[in-house]
Order: C-alpha cells, then sequence, then structure tokens
C-alpha cells in the first residue's frame, strides 16, 4: 500500500488549512513552523492568536503526520497513525471542539486474551494482570536508582506470561521492546487508564484543529541556517523569519535536515536518545464477523516469543480489524514488505480462530511507518540512559529556534497529547521571546509520577456512558 496514494481523498482534507505559499513577503515572518503534525498545529494555532505572522511548511501533501485518516482504502476511517486518544478528559486535542460533528466515545475498559484457540479464563487474566503490576512496579523502583534498559527489572519468576508482558508494556505501548526502552522514561510517562476514539479518526480530529492555519503543503525544508533570521530552504522557495519551531520528527532529525551551523553534540545525541520506535497497522476487511468480536475489542495472544501481535477488532463497530504489530518483530516485519505483513496476519489469525478466517479477508492494507521518509518510525521513547535527552531537547537554539513534538514531552512522550503540549509550549516561548522577554537558562518540565497498573482493566464494560457530540458542547 502506498500511504500517500491512498491519503488523496483523506478524512484530513475535509478540513483544508488556507494554503500559504513562501513569498518576498516572508521576510516579514515572525515564525516559521517546520511540520504540520500534532505539535506544528498546536503551536502554529497559538501563534496565529497572538496575531504575530506564520507560516508552517509540511513536507507531504497533507496535514496530520503520524496522526491522520484515510477513509477512501476501506471506505470507512482507518487511522493510519494515532487512534487511541489517551486520558481524553485532559487530552488537548480532545477537549478542543473545532466546530465540527465528531464524534468522541470511551473505548472499552477491558481486554481479552487469546490462548490458542479458545480465550483466557477469568483466573488466567487475573495472573496476567497480576504479572503485569508487579512488572510495572519493579521498573518504576529500578528507575529511582539508574536509568537502566526496563527489562534488566523484569521480575524473574513471571513463568509464562513473561512474553505476553513484555510485548504489553514495551512494544505495544511505546513502539520499543522493553531492552530497548528507558527505564526512567517509563517510569515518568503519564498514566494510560482511560481511553477513547473519535468515530470519524483521530486524524479527522487533528486535521479540524488546522483548519485556517497558514500551511504550505508539499514544501519538505531542505537546510535551516540559523543566524540574525531564522532562513528555511523547501524546493517552493526560501523562506525566513524571526524565529523558528521544529517539529519533525527525532528520526528526521537526525538524518534528514541540514543544519547549515553545526548543531552542538548534546542536540545531535538527544536525536539518537529519543529515536522512534516501530509501530504499524495490518488492516484488514473481515465479512461476517469472523472472530466474534464486540466493536473495538482489544485482544493479546499468550505468546511464547516476539513474534506476536495485538488485534483491535470491528474499529468503532465496522468490519475493520487491525492487527498491531510493535517493536523489533514489528521492525523487521515491516521491512519485508505489505505482502509479507499480511500473510503474516493471515496465518497468525488462523492460528487464534481457525482456518475460516482466511476466507472472510476482504482486502487488506497495512502501514509502514519505518519507511515512510518524513517520519521514519512510529513514536519517540528514550534509549536506556537516554531519558535526560527530552530536557535538553526543550531547550532553545541560539535563542530563536525550538524543538517541538512528541519527544520534547517529559511525560506524554510517544503521543499525540505530548506533541500538542510541547507545540503549545515552543509557541509560548517564541512569543515571549519576540516580545522581548528574557528566557529562563533551563525550562523545567515537571514529570508526573505515574500510578499506573495494567495498561487496561478486566472490569465489565462500561458502555453507559453517552457518546460525546465534538460541537454540542
Ligand atoms: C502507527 C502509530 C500508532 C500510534 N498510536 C498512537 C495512539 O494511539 N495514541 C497517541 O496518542 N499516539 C499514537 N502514536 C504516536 C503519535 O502519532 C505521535 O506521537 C504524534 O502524532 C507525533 O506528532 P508530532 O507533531 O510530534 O510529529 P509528526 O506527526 O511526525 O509531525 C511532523 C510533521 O513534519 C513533517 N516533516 C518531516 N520532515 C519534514 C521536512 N523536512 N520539512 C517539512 N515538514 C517535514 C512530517 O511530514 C509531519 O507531518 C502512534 C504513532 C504511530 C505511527
Amino acid at each position: 500500500m502506498n500511504r500517500r496514494t491512498f491519503l488523496a481523498a483523506s478524512a484530513s482534507f475535509l478540513a483544508k488549512p488556507a494554503i500559504g505559499a513562501p513569498s518576498a513577503r516572508s521576510a516579514e515572518l515572525d515564525v516559521v513552523i517546520i511540520g504540520a503534525g500534532a505539535a506544528g498545529i498546536a503551536a502554529a494555532r497559538r501563534i496565529a492568536a497572538a496575531r504575530r505572522t506564520c507560516l508552517v511548511v509540511e513536507a507531504t501533501n497533507h496535514i496530520g503526520g503520524r496522526c491522520v485518516t484515510d477513509t477512501r482504502t476501506f471506505g470507512t476511517p482507518f487511522d493510519l497513525g494515532a487512534h487511541w486518544i489517551h486520558q481524553p478528559d485532559t487530552n488537548p486535542v480532545a477537549k478542543l471542539s473545532p466546530g465540527q460533528r465528531l464524534e468522541i466515545y470511551p473505548a472499552p475498559a477491558s481486554q481479552k486474551v487469546r490462548i490458542g484457540l479458545r480465550y483466557a479464563r477469568e483466573r488466567e487474566l487475573e495472573d496476567f494482570l497480576a504479572a503485569q503490576v508487579r512488572t510495572t512496579r519493579a521498573i518504576d523502583d529500578a528507575a529511582r536508582t539508574a536509568d537502566a534498559a526496563c527489562e534488566q527489572a523484569v521480575p524473574d519468576d513471571l513463568g509464562d506470561w513473561r512474553e505476553t508482558v513484555e510485548f504489553v508494556l514495551g512494544p505495544i505501548a511505546y513502539g520499543k521492546d522493553l531492552a530497548e526502552l528507558s527505564a526512567v522514561d517509563f517510569a515518568h510517562a503519564a498514566e494510560r487508564n482511560a481511553d477513547a476514539f473519535c468515530r470519524q479518526g483521530f486524524g479527522a480530529l487533528l486535521a479540524a484543529c488546522a483548519a485556517g492555519l497558514n500551511v504550505q503543503l508539499s514544501a519538505p525544508a531542505t537546510s535551516i541556517d540559523i543566524g540574525r533570521n531564522v532562513v528555511v530552504e523547501t524546493p517552493k522557495g526560501r523562506i525566513t523569519a524571526r524565529t523558528g519551531i521544529i517539529t519533525v520528527s527525532t528520526n528526521v532529525l537526525a538524518s534528514r535536515i541540514r543544519f547549515i551551523s553545526e548543531l552542538p553534540h548534546r542536540i545531535t545525541a538527544a536525536f539518537n536518545d529519543l529515536s522512534l520506535g516501530s509501530y504499524d497497522h495490518i488492516a484488514l476487511q473481515l465479512a461476517g464477523n469472523p472472530l466474534g468480536l464486540d466493536s473495538d475489542d482489544l485482544v493479546f495472544e499468550k505468546s511464547t516469543d516476539t513474534r506476536t501481535a495485538a488485534i483491535l477488532g470491528n474499529v468503532s463497530g465496522t468490519s475493520l480489524c487491525l492487527i498491531e504489530v510493535a517493536g523489533s518483530f514489528g521492525r523487521s516485519l515491516s521491512a519485508q514488505g505489505e505482502a509479507a505483513m499480511a500473510d503474516f496476519a493471515e496465518t497468525w489469525l488462523a492460528n487464534l480462530y481457525g482456518n475460516q478466517v482466511k476466507s472472510a479477508i476482504r482486502r487488506v492494507s497495512a502501514t509502514r511507518w519505518d519507511s515512510d521518509p518524513y517520519t521514519l518510525g512510529a513514536m519517540s521513547a528514550a534509549v536506556p540512559g537516554g531519558q535526560g535527552a527530552r530536557a535538553t531537547l526543550a531547550q532553545p537554539l541560539h535563542d530563536a529556534v525550538w524543538f517541538a513534538g512528541d519527544a520534547v514531552h517529559e511525560t506524554l512522550w510517544g503521543t499525540v497529547g505530548g506533541a500538542w503540549e510541547s507545540g503549545e509550549r515552543a509557541a509560548e516561548a517564541v512569543l515571549q521571546r519576540l516580545a522581548g522577554v528574557r528566557q529562563p537558562e533551563a525550562r523545567e518540565q515537571r514529570p508526573i509520577r505515574r500510578r499506573r497498573a495494567a495498561r487496561r482493566r478486566t472490569e465489565p464494560r462500561d458502555f453507559d456512558r453517552p457518546p460525546r457530540i465534538m460541537g454540542e458542547e
């Protein structure tokens, strides 16, 4: 599947940004923002609200970055990137009312576990959840003394739940195996014990927030010069502004953008310390609900190795099922191409639900974020020893350029909400700078200690809460 072809009629295009063009007048810009994902949109909204001039340059032909909804492939919303709206009561994107009818509804609180061709029994689920809680506590405790790999803290006595617990706490939560994940980052991550979905797609919700912003699409920044002004080169022209906000992913920063003056070592090291994990959706359209799942059911497999996945069944009540692959296994599978991903999903599902599943598959499409040239991965997660890099990236460069994005948040890292908040913070700092207010030497982000147990509970599902209709608040 070519991500760009099916994006052509994506829901993201419904809310068109005001398309700007670099011009002679761009010399008068207050701010140039690189990247129209969650962080770039949040920053641009804040700058525009303060009546400062601002242009967002975006490499691709659409806005949203890693939070984008495709409606063409399946004729139903398919979030190619972010789908879960974590902590909807405080999530900055969910709290916005973009002025059109978008329905946000709570995600089921429970999860299922498949053991071969049957579901785990009550007692087995209790063991699984207890193993998750113990592992989470052990990593949190280990993080108090050193920023080692999460894996080093995993209790030895998890028995045959070990692989499943490692998959749920590492790849499926943060895109990295526990061996590649910083224990301190894990311990600082904000709680994710309540989630919601947007029926029209998380990407559609984000795109609606970008309406009216000044965005130049298909204009990849190739170089950035930070001198008396910030000068950004794109194939569509040169943009000059007094300040800049860079929101592209750490993997892109590390390899695809040229800075004219050499960056300090601590900054280039931070890009690597906060590298992206791998996470992809293999989307299957299934006729006749052959898995027998309810709307938005989340299913894990009791696995014996890393070749496993999760199922998000019947997305928003449709016939779309997402097979979620992540971490080192997801990365190597995605590198083999879409056909290999489809093969894996088909065989894996047949092992769990029987061979008849194969004949119910009507259409398959898979994302491959690691090979998307403007992202090069899924979500930022610190490597062992690398958590301090988040504070480093929050510092301005030459009092003129700020980094923002999912890597620049101490607790909401790797999420749309975190990217959004970091964009707002960068915009605030830029506005102060433009107003001549001196910046403090170091901006401190206060980590919120997480009190997280299992990611989702196993209580009976709660469908009692009515859907929240955006625009009616
Ligand atoms: C498969 C997947 C599932 C996910 N699931 C969730 C989830 O359920 N919930 C959640 O909260 N988060 C999830 N995430 C993470 C979330 O999507 C990201 O953390 C968030 O969207 C990052 O936003 P951002 O603005 O920091 O970066 P991006 O969205 O990457 O935005 C950066 C923008 O910069 C553009 N760009 C790149 N290079 C250039 C250049 N040279 N010039 C100009 N523009 C450039 C890119 O095209 C992009 O539009 C998921 C991510 C993936 C990939």
